[in-house]
């Protein structure tokens, strides 16, 4: 008897976790300020490119790093080359587990706490980033290890959530459509089994903003409309006032990135900076089927910006 109220009691509160109702549009927070800053990408206007992502995210004087970059010190010396202080930023949000986007957290850790004993004291991660990676070493385990016994907290997201007044994790991404964002080739070990390896962790940032979501996504293994869905559905359905960061489109086939433009015309889209595993000619594509031009839909560069007042900055690369 014991036994199967604590079972109906755990039903409960995984079932009101799954069923995360939508917030009023009209009631919901609007960021009045927002900028986001390229930190790691492959080109650079100022500090030096890689194979990674991350970017600053300011809203109404609240700071997340998203995502660290590949190489240990790569965002550390960017951010110092274009005057950006990290010091301050006390919560830092890792999209995925991949090293590609989780390279530098224990430099920029080890550095930032020099100057603040609270920089990077928050680690975000969404569930399923600590799943065993058959056959890899999942570097993700060790970090934590390291950083725990620093002081710093791993908070784990298993829906969607309001970080900041405006600035929400989006939780886990359901996979409506088949956009298959993935290697393919990796696998990981579940509660039923082992499985194919779809990163099943990989969440993005939305921003309410007046005119519209704010989307920022490290590589987007969820899917970029699979993200987009979920944040109309979850948040509350409003158009998309910019998509920036990683969408995982260099390898998609033209009908692909077809049905892809489709969707994000059918959301609104009016700003586009693709970055990362974007691909160089998915973002030229996306740009003349969206019907954008180049100051409203750009290949992301360390050092751009994006701000509500301006829209994006491509900086001297695309200027
Ligand atoms: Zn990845
Ligand atoms: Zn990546």
């Amino acid at each position: 008897m014991k036994h199967s109220l604590k079972t109906i009691l755990a039903f409960l509160i995984i079932s009101h976790c799954a069923m995360a109702q939508p917030v009023s549009k009209s009631d919901a927070h609007k960021v009045s300020s927002l900028k986001v800053t390229t930190l790691s990408t492959m080109l650079a206007n100022s500090g030096i490119g890689e194979w990674g992502y991350a970017a600053l995210i300011e809203v109404d004087g609240k700071k997340l790093l998203f995502d660290t970059g590949s190489k240990h010190d790569t965002v550390l010396k960017n951010a110092r080359d274009l005057g950006v202080d990290l010091s301050v930023v006390e919560d830092v949000f890792l999209s995925h587990n991949h090293g590609d986007h989780v390279g530098g957290l224990l430099t920029l850790r080890e550095e930032l706490k020099k100057e603040n004993p609270n920089a990077l004291k928050r680690v975000h991660v969404g569930k399923g980033i600590f799943l065993e990676r058959v056959g890899k070493d999942n570097k993700i385990w060790a970090m934590k290890e390291a950083l725990e016994k620093d002081g710093v907290e791993f908070v784990e997201h298993d829906s969607k959530a309001e970080l900041f007044p405006g600035m929400w994790i989006t939780g886990p991404v359901v996979r409506i459509y088949d956009e298959r964002n993935w290697s393919g080739s990796g696998k990981i070990k579940t509660e039923d089994g082992i499985v194919e390896d779809n990163i099943p962790e990989d969440q993005s940032i939305a921003i309410t903003t007046a005119d519209g979501f704010v989307l920022i996504s490290g590589c987007g293994h969820a899917g970029v409309i699979n993200t987009m869905q979920q944040i109309r559905t979850d948040i509350y359905e409003d158009k998309f006032f910019a998509a920036i960061g990683g969408f995982h489109l260099i390898r998609a086939s033209d009908e692909h990135i077809e049905w892809t433009a489709g969707k994000m015309k059918e959301f609104g889209l009016e700003n586009l900076n693709g970055a990362h595993c974007t691909g160089i000619n998915a973002l030229y594509d996306l740009r003349r089927l969206l019907g954008l031009d180049k100051y409203h839909a750009v290949v992301g560069s360390v050092g751009d910006t994006f701000d509500l007042e301006n829209g994006i900055d491509a900086g001297l690369i695309a200027r």
